[in-house]
Order: C-alpha cells, then structure tokens, then sequence
C-alpha cells in the first residue's frame, strides 16, 4: 500500500527547515503511483503532482508532522478541494417543477439511480415524477416502473396509443403532467448506448432543448476507470452535464474516475450510489473519496493525530496530575518519550495556556541534553520516581554513577523538576485545570 511504501521512503527523514525538494520528489513519486493505481488519468496525474510539488515547495516543516505525512497532508488537502470541498446542492427551479435529466452510457446506472433519486427526494420533502424517455431497450420502461413502485414515486411512461411516442416527446409532456399533478421534480431517465455515438447523443442533446433542464446529471461507473475521461468528455461536448453521479463505488474501483471527470469538465460531483438497493444511495463526500484514492485512511489518520501531538486522554490525567502537584519523574519521562516521538518537548506545554515561558525554555534543550535526562531518570528506581522527594545525597550519587553523569547534572534535574512541577501546578490552578485545588472559578 501506499503507506508501506511512504513508510520505507522517509524512515530517515525529520521535520527541520524546510521540506527538501528530495524529500517531496520522493513523496510524489509514490503518490503518483498510488493515483495511477487508483484509475486517475496520466494527464491529470501530472498536472495534480505537478501542482502538489509548486505548493509543497513553498511549505514550513510543521513540527509535528515528518515530510511524508506533510506532503499526503498537502495531497489530500488539494484532492478535498478538487473534488469539490463541501458538496454542492441540487439546483431547484425558482418556478417548479424542477427539471433534472440524467445522460450517461448504457449500464452506467440511470435507471437504478433514477429510483434512489426519486426517494431520496421524497424524502426531502419533496413530490417528483419519474420520466422513462428510455424508449430504446425493450424493458426500460419497465424497469423505471419496478423502481419507481419500490421508492413509491410515480412513473410518467408513454402507453401505447396515447400519442406520445418518441422520447423528446415524452419528456416534454411529462412536464406538463407534473405542472398539472403538482410534482415539484422532475427526473427523466434517458437511453443509453455500450459506447459513445452520434445517434444516442443527439436524442440527450433534443430533450434537453425540449425541457430545458436544471440540471443534467453525467451519471458514470466508477469501474471504468481511465474511460470515464473520454466519456464525460463526449458527454460535456455532446449533451452538457451540471453535474456528476458516480455509481457503483461499492465495487473495488479506487475512486480515480471521480478524480479525472472532475479535472477534467471541472462539474462537481453531487451524488454517489453504491449498491442495487434504493438506499444505497448518498450526497457526495470529498474527503472521503480523497481517503479512498490515496488508499490511505489510516494514514490520514495518524497525521491528524500526530497534529495533537498528544493523545486527549493522557492529557487529562496529566493535567489532573499537574493541577494536584502531583506529577513524578516517571510521568515526566513517560511524556518526554511520547512527545520526542512527535517532535519538539515544547508541543507538550503547547496545551497548557499560559505556558509560553516554559515552553520556550524547553525548546532550547537541546536533543543530547534530552538524552541525558532521560539516562538519569532511567537510573532511578521506580519508587525514586514516583517520589521524587525521596532523592536524598547517597541516592543521588548512585543514579550519577548508573546514568554516566555527574552528580551535579543528577540535582539540576532534580530540582528543575521541584520547579517545574511547583510552577505547573501554580498555572494549572490559575486556569482551573481539572485536579487543581483551587481552581473552582
Ligand atoms: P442504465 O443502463 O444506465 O439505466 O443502468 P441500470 O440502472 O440499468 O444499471 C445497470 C446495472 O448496474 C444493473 O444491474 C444495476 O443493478 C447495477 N447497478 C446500478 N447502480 C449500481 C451500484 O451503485 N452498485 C452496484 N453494485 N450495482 C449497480
Ligand atoms: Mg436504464
């Protein structure tokens, strides 16, 4: 996975400076091979890379973040954004009914979408009228009906004799029924055809004159991967889309087609369907989609942890401990190792308000010093940590010579620790930190 391999690329890597332009070549060259795996299309891999490097160039080395987890912060932060950041409404007819068309190839997913559609809507309050202009295969129209029974929404369907037989006809005169019924949505299945023709886009493009939709919906499977490009290119030539439906994501499609149509005819992406049942049905979420394309939502996650630094819990019984004076070395060293692992021992009084004296001292010490302290505080034993004032003179002499310091450098901790601990507690009451005594304000 792509988290394996970021993993072996930046095992040596720390956040100092800035990002090396290595250290973001490295990182993109396996983002890109994730996003080609993914299905994205070869121009929009480069162009998408090509920007993440510009952008990443010019990026501080965060102190929490290594390299690696700042670039996939970048990358995904770009792909949320490309993919539409927050997802876009449906557009409504100030003067109802609203017209929603749906185009896209045969097995892409109309038909069952026009039914989750059609509930879904329901479900919002509203009354639509489902058109099966899908006069081509013998049991579209059928179809339409089986979903629309399920979703309980009614089907306008041209009956034999009534006069209505093509399917610009059709559609037009399903806007005149729902006026009449008081349907406030319209949504009009279309014919599809295997590939791409002249025939089929040209019958899209008539009852789009004919009724003038609010929104024409490109409904695409994501399964075809690096042919969504070409289509929704036809489509966005032939037809004209608002909008964009990706079905079928519960299959094993990594998602890139969204990617591709969205660079590519710059329409959002409203709705994703994912199953056969009307309910397997949802608005469109970037951010989860960008997780799913960089097959890394575990990384992602970790990032986001990585940026609180430390985990909330702990905090809290740190900061009870703080605030009753009660923090001991073992505490001491137990955030010390926690927080070398995410950067600088200043991240740590980072959460504490107030801490700034603190925290600058602390970012003085330098990574050697560290070491020692925590050699000495290794030298201790348990009890000796837990209670710290039992540290007398021959103990201390006994942790110098086990640790490899002087004796000097075992009291300075010693009494910085008194201190610190002293002066933690004072602030901790002061901002009513939990365990704090007097901090009831
Ligand atoms: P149309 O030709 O564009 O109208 O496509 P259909 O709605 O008839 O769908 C073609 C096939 O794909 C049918 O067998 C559907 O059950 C299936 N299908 C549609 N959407 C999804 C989906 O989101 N997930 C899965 N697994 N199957 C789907
Ligand atoms: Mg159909």
């Amino acid at each position: 996975t792509l988290s394996d391999r970021l993993t072996s690329v930046l095992k040596n890597l720390r956040g100092k400076g800035r990002l090396s332009e290595a250290d973001i070549d490295a990182t993109c060259r396996e983002i890109r091979i994730a996003l080609l795996e993914a299905d994205v299309a070869l121009p929009v891999v480069r162009t998408f890379i090509a920007h993440i490097k510009e952008r990443a160039k010019g990026t501080e080395v965060s102190q929490a973040l290594n390299p690696a987890q700042q670039v996939v912060k970048i990358v995904n932060e770009e792909l949320v954004g490309i993919l539409g950041g927050e997802t876009r409404r449906l557009n409504l007819a100030k003067t109802p009914p609203t017209v929603i068309m749906l185009a896209g190839l045969q097995g892409s997913g109309k038909t069952t979408l026009a039914g989750k559609l059609a509930r879904w809507l329901k479900e919002q309050g509203h009354a639509p009228l489902l058109v099966a202009c899908d006069l081509q295969r013998p049991n579209a129209v059928t179809q339409l009906q089986v979903v629309g029974d399920r979703a309980g929404v009614p089907v306008f369907a041209p009956e034999p004799g009534n006069g209505v037989g093509d399917p610009v006809s059709v559609a037009r005169k399903s806007v005149e029924q729902a006026k009449h019924a008081q349907h406030d949505v319209v949504v009009i299945d279309t014919a599809g055809r295997l590939g791409i023709d002249e025939e089929l886009m040209r019958q899209a493009a008539d009852i789009r004159d004919a009724v003038r939709p609010d929104e024409t919906l490109f409904v695409v499977d994501a399964m075809i991967g690096q042919d969504a490009v070409t289509t929704a290119e036809a489509f966005r030539d032939g037809v004209g889309f608002t909008g964009v439906v990706l079905t079928k994501l519960d299959g094993d499609a990594r998602g890139g087609a969204a990617l591709s149509v969205r660079h590519v005819t710059g329409q959002p992406i409203l709705f994703a369907s994912n199953g056969e049942q009307l309910t397997d049905f949802d608005v469109f979420h970037p951010d989860r989609m960008a997780s799913r394309i960089l097959g890394m939502g575990d990384v992602l996650t970790l990032i986001e942890q990585a940026e609180q630094a430390f985990d909330a819990k702990q905090a809290e019984q740190t900061a009870v401990k703080i605030g009753s004076g009660e923090l001991t070395l073992e505490d001491f060293l137990e955030q010390m190792l926690a927080v070398r692992k995410m950067g600088p021992l200043a991240n740590l009084l980072g959460m504490l308000p107030g801490a700034g004296q603190m925290k600058d001292q602390l970012a003085q010490l330098d990574e050697k010093h560290l070491d020692r302290v925590q050699a000495i505080i290794r030298g201790m034993t348990p009890a000796e940590r837990t209670d710290p004032k039992m540290i007398n003179a021959s103990r201390r002499q006994r942790i110098a010579r086990g640790s490899g310091v002087a004796v000097s450098e075992v009291n300075d901790l010693v009494n910085r620790f008194f201190e610190a601990r002293k002066m933690m507690a004072q602030m901790a009451g002061r901002f009513g930190l939990p365990g704090a005594g007097g901090g009831k304000s």
